[in-house]
């Protein structure tokens, strides 16, 4: 099944070829990096869950292409260590989390699906709730009991591992809409300084 990507704008677009329950991972994280990206880009009520989860669908790069709009793809890191999280200059949409070059895996933000139809349908329910200890309590006090309770997070990471261990070997970190063949990210990526 591909499923069409874009931006808010609809000025990036792309596909996420096949993308099934099973060929990748959907989840949502609750870490506090995974909550500054869509805040930073003053994006926070569409792309987060009242507790400050996002649902990501983790992928093979080699499976995702940007067919319009690749000259508006930046690249942000919230430290020098961090992950590649891309977004769309054209309108602030966050398009995936990345490790460095060479690294084939991608945690496509569901803010730039595109694709019509319930997420549950296309990619599966979530596997579970990653990073629930920084889950934002701001909004209605407390974490519900069930976001905790929702998949083992430790099989939910562990099958995530095992997939990149796969991809890597079939080498699929190759063609990439975000790195070239020398790992080099197609936008200098901007660093931000806590
Ligand atoms: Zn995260
Ligand atoms: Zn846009």
């Amino acid at each position: 099944m591909d499923i069409s990507l874009g931006c808010e704008y609809g000025k990036v677009t792309g596909i996420a070829k096949n993308a099934t329950p099973s060929s990748g991972t959907r989840l949502s994280c609750y870490c506090s990096d995974c909550q500054a990206f869509p805040r930073h880009l003053g994006k926070a009520e569409t792309v987060l869950d009242p507790w400050g989860g996002t649902d990501i669908f983790q992928m093979a790069q080699a499976h995702m292409e940007i067919n319009t709009g690749a000259d508006q793809v930046r690249c942000l890191r919230l430290s020098e260590k961090g992950l590649h999280r891309w977004y769309t200059a054209c309108c602030n949409t966050p398009i995936g989390n990345t490790l460095g070059g060479g690294m084939p895996f991608i945690g496509i933000i569901h803010a730039f699906i595109s694709q019509p139809g319930e997420r549950d349908v296309l990619l599966g329910p979530s596997r579970g709730n990653v990073w629930i200890k920084d889950a934002s309590i701001d909004a209605l006090g407390d974490v519900p009991e069930s976001l905790r309770k929702g998949g083992n997070p430790y099989l939910v990471l562990l099958r995530s591992i095992r997939k990149l261990i796969v991809w890597k070997l079939k080498g699929l970190d190759q063609p990439s809409p975000f790195f070239d063949k020398n790992g080099k990210p197609v936008s200098d990526p901007e660093i931000l300084s806590a």
